[in-house]
Formats: C-alpha cells, structure tokens, sequence
C-alpha cells in the first residue's frame, strides 16, 4: 500500500496551478481519440481531492463526443492538466499525472483504458 500524498500539479507556463491529494499506485493509459493524441496518463479523484489554486481564467473548456467530459487546457500553454467529469452525481476530477511535481510516473503500474470503446 502507499500512501495518501498532496501533490502539487501545474501547467507548462504556470498559470495553471492546483493541488490534489491522493495515493497515487497506478495510471491509466487512455487510446481515446484525445488522451491518444495527447499521450497522457491519468488518475481520477473525488473532486473534493483536486483544488485549482490558480488558472480558471486561462482554462479552456473543450467537449466532443457525448460530452461527459470536459477536457479543459490552458489557453496559454495548450497543456491539459486535467478535466472534470460527473458520474452517478459524483463530480471527478482525471489529473494528468505527468502535471504533478515529485511523481515518477515511471514507477507507477500503468494500466490501459479502453476508451475509445466508450
Ligand atoms: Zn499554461
């Protein structure tokens, strides 16, 4: 078991900044049509976990598909750091693991999400 961490995530040019807290073993690998292109590894966490400290100015929603999701960016950097979801009236919150300072996302156990099936 790991542990429960805060990490701090940010964007490239950093006006995007946000905290998460959560114990972070494994990220998943998604083939979507976007997370395929974008080659980012993921975590979801309650909303609760993530909080946007700077950056809601500079984020850029953006849906497609059946727009459960919002991918939002930075509207500088175009780095996606994150994007929302609601499931069963959950509001979730998927981090771009690659986005948080002190992660290896080497050690973490990659797992792969079928996506592109949903
Ligand atoms: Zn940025």
């Amino acid at each position: 078991m790991g542990e429960t961490k805060t990490y701090s995530g940010s964007c490239h040019c950093g006006k995007t900044r946000f905290e998460v807290t959560a114990d972070i073993q494994k990220a998943s690998s998604c083939n979507c049509s976007i997370c395929g292109r974008t080659g980012w590894l993921m975590a979801s966490v309650p909303s609760d976990a993530f909080t946007l400290l700077s950056g809601t100015e500079t984020q850029v929603d953006y849906q497609f598909g059946s727009k459960t999701m919002h991918h939002s960016f930075c509207g500088t950097c175009g780095i996606r750091a994150f994007g929302t979801y609601a499931v069963d009236g959950q509001e979730k919150v998927v981090v771009n693991l690659r986005c948080l300072d002190g992660l290896d996302v080497d050690a973490l156990d990659v797992q792969k999400f079928d996506g592109k099936s949903y």
